[in-house]
């Protein structure tokens, strides 16, 4: 059994992703290939934004957001706790400062309340500019945007949205990568929309804005083309074979998230009551990019995870550390007491998962996490 089950997808899925693949092998138009703006027009439109300009990864996609809102040192960004180190990392690297913040225990996302209790300490400190909020749609499922948007509007932040989970997943009817001021997503393979190696995109309504991003990404180039650099940037192009994958991939993405439910509603059933669920909000469809459940403490985790092994049932701890206790945060000081995401690092496991997980395969790890229970 696979954690996530790639080669289920490519076996389902060869025959488009073959073709695709051979006509940029084809024609040789390895960058910057015509599939490469398809896939943009058809992903701003499946997201319901105005532009999507792909680059890289999702890192530099969370990277060339920052950069496009002219991140200085000073600027204050606060995240959640738990995440992975991309959603904050460019934004130090470009001399910011985290601030980090708890997590839902329900939904484990940004939770609202800490988030304004950080911004108002940041504030009253004034050490730091607050600056920018960066809600992560973790595992694929929605962040809090009525009031995360809220409380950046109060205090005139600026809202990134990191979908990198997320692809797929929808709150109150609209699509993941549609919120905040600027939203990223990630191509990683093992995401709800993965390639075949690293790619990344950013989404934004803002003509400007979009703008300074496709300049960014060809190293600051001008109106004059690639060697007329206005600025200083980077080399992040999203390669035209991935994209060709991409374009595959996207015409049943829906029906993988519809899959995805499915999987995720039979996990639901078996283990509530016996571990904490992923609870999504009324009128939102996760993209289940993970799906993890807590065991009541870390030793009763422990059991689980070495009853799967034994059972050769693959897992994973997603993720085993909050961001604020990883050596490379040490430097930034700030409130330590976050608590939902400590409890949520040290009782976390992920199952396999996936749209193509047989009910063989689910029913076999249901059998073998409830018997450890
Ligand atoms: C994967 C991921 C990223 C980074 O994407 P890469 O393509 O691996 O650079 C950023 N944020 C979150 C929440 C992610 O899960």
């Amino acid at each position: 059994m696979e954690f996530i089950d790639l080669k289920a997808q490519y076996r389902a899925l060869q025959p488009a992703i073959d073709a695709g693949v051979r006509k940029v092998l084809e024609s040789t138009r390895f960058i910057g290939g015509p599939e490469v703006k398809e896939l943009e027009n058809r992903l701003a439109d499946f997201v319901g934004r105005k532009h999507c300009i792909t680059c890289a990864n999702g890192t530099e996609a969370l990277q060339l957001a920052f950069m496009a809102y002219g991140i200085s040192s000073g600027d204050a960004v606060f995240c959640p706790d738990m995440t992975f180190i991309s959603s904050v990392e460019p934004a130090v690297m470009l001399g910011a400062t985290p601030v980090f913040c708890d997590i839902d225990p329900e939904t484990y996302n940004l939770d609202p309340i800490s988030l304004l209790r950080q911004v108002q300490r940041v504030e009253q400190e004034g050490k730091w500019r607050p600056r920018f909020v960066v809600a992560v749609d973790f595992l694929g499922n929605p962040a809090d945007f009525e009031a995360i948007s809220r409380i950046c509007k109060e205090h005139n932040l600026i809202l990134i949205e990191d979908a990198a989970q997320a692809t797929g997943a929808s709150y109150q009817g609209k699509r993941c990568g549609s919120f905040g001021d600027i939203a990223t997503t990630s191509f990683f393979p093992s995401k709800p929309l993965g390639c075949y190696g690293d790619g990344g995109a950013v989404f934004t309504d803002d003509d400007e804005i979009a703008g300074l991003l496709n300049s960014f990404k060809v190293h600051g180039k001008g109106p004059k083309g690639k060697y007329d650099n206005v600025r200083i940037g980077l080399n992040s192009r999203l390669d035209t074979l991935q994209a060709a994958v991409l374009l595959a991939k996207l015409d049943v993405l829906e029906e993988e998230i519809e899959a995805r439910q499915r999987v995720a509603a039979r996990y639901n059933d078996a283990f509530r009551g016996k571990v904490q669920i992923p609870a999504v909000s009324k009128g939102n469809i996760s993209a289940y990019a993970q799906y993890c459940v807590l065991a009541e403490n870390s030793e009763l985790r422990q059991q689980v995870l070495d009853t799967m092994k034994e059972a050769e049932v693959p897992s994973l701890i997603y993720y085993p550390n909050v961001l604020h206790e990883l050596d490379a945060f040490a430097p930034y000081e700030g409130d330590r007491q976050l608590m939902a995401a400590k409890k949520y690092a040290e009782c976390n496991f992920g199952l396999p998962f996936s749209p193509y997980l047989t009910e063989e395969d689910q029913q076999k790890v249901i059998e073998v996490v409830l018997s450890a229970l």
